[in-house]
């Protein structure tokens, strides 16, 4: 195989790694991660949101519940009181059974506020539930699609060192002044393909037909003599 040849092989090998490159840095899987964990994170906010109200919630309902308590001690003392045997006129005992009245009138009040907050709690609660859940499927479906992106990462990351190290062996057989050669046609050419073969009449970079002309000067040419296509500029190897 002539230096030249090789040259196209080179090409082959750096186009390849750059495909490889690009799909490393384009997996679907790693956008779709990205969208999972913006996902996670919005529903984490909206948990801790109903975390909150329901803390308040549970904080108000134990204060009512104290004060019930409290209500209902002082309930019993009134009770104590009026059939104690301490009164001294029935004025005293109307004003106590009058007081007892007023007190369970509030405690009513109270175990209703209790209830209101119970039933104001419940969908709060299950909507902390379903939030939950559906964090926990998210990080499971995170945690598959992971485990996807590190197998095809490292298959990827295989390929590549394949055509790296052929890529290596190809430099090591050729002169440094011809791989500088390549390297500033790899420069002119842009993204595009700087080395290709020759496939029946059509160039292997742009894919066109070259005239019958272009044919035989190319095909005249020596072994080692560069020849480019004139449509793209690539070097063209016989
Ligand atoms: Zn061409």
């Amino acid at each position: 195989m002539g230096d030249l040849a090789i040259l196209a092989d080179l090409q082959t090998c750096d186009t390849r790694l750059s495909q490889l490159r690009h799909r490393l840095g384009n997996l679907p899987e790693v956008r779709e991660l990205a969208a999972i964990e913006e996902d996670v994170s919005d529903a984490k906010e909206k948990l801790t949101h109903l975390e909150s109200e329901i803390s308040q919630i549970k904080k108000e309902q134990k204060r009512l519940e104290h004060e019930v308590i409290s209500l209902e001690t002082k309930i019993a003392k009134s009770n104590d009181a009026l059939y104690g045997g301490g009164l001294t006129s029935p004025k005293e005992a109307e004003a106590l059974q009058d007081e007892i009245k007023s007190v369970q009138r509030r405690q009513t009040i109270v175990e209703d506020q209790i209830i209101e907050l119970m039933e104001k709690e419940e969908p709060i609660a299950l909507s902390f539930t379903s939030g939950s859940n559906a964090i926990e499927r998210l990080e499971e479906r995170r945690e598959e699609i992971s485990g996807r992106v590190l197998g095809i990462q490292s298959e990827i990351e295989a390929e590549k060192f394949e055509v790296e190290t052929e890529r290596a062996s190809l430099v090591s057989s050729v002169t440094a002044d011809l791989i500088t050669l390549y390297d500033k046609q790899t420069v002119r050419m842009g993204g595009n393909i700087a080395v290709a073969r020759l496939t029946g009449t059509t160039c292997g970079a742009c894919f066109l037909d070259l005239s019958a002309l272009d044919l035989d000067k190319i095909r005249s040419a020596d072994e080692n003599e560069i020849t480019e296509c004139p449509e793209c500029g690539a070097f063209l190897v016989k």
